[in-house]
């Protein structure tokens, strides 16, 4: 995508576009790959940006909120990983244990609960992520992948 369309399109929809958030944006336009927070963070700064490492996070935060970034606990610790949604439906992250791949999933766990399940709950959000070894990696020994 473009990274002035997007631009356009978040602030028709009211979201300020600060300097920091045109910066994290430029990024995620020139770049197709997961980062994490530390690693945009330090990305950032190697160009001399500026922008100190709880504005990335909250960015970041804000920018998935609202749809914009797809994010996966990648390595099942907490840590998010980020990347430029890369499908419009609603949909989850299938990802490699192995080699830490991660494959967009068309499919949501909440469409199959019944209302009466959520009852009495509303904004409902979902968490899922399957994790697995893809089939490259199921040719090779497991080897914990480093961190
Ligand atoms: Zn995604
Ligand atoms: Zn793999
Ligand atoms: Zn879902």
């Amino acid at each position: 995508m473009n990274p002035c369309n997007l631009q356009q399109q978040l602030s028709e929809k009211g979201f300020k576009m600060t300097r920091p958030r045109k910066k994290i944006l430029e990024f995620f336009t020139l770049e197709s790959g997961w980062v994490t927070a530390k690693s945009l963070y330090e990305e950032l700064n190697t160009h001399k940006a500026d922008i100190d490492f709880s504005t990335v996070c909250r960015n970041l935060e804000a920018l998935s909120n609202m749809g914009v970034l797809c994010r996966v606990d990648r390595d099942s610790n907490g840590v998010f990983a980020y990347r430029l949604r890369e499908m419009e439906e609603h949909h989850h992250h299938l990802i490699c244990r192995s080699c830490g791949k991660i494959s967009p999933m068309n499919f949501c766990p909440l469409q199959e609960l019944n209302a009466s399940q959520t009852e009495g709950y509303s904004e409902l959000e979902c968490r899922f992520e399957v994790y697995g070894y893809c089939r490259d990696c199921q040719s090779i020994e497991h080897i914990p992948r480093s961190r």
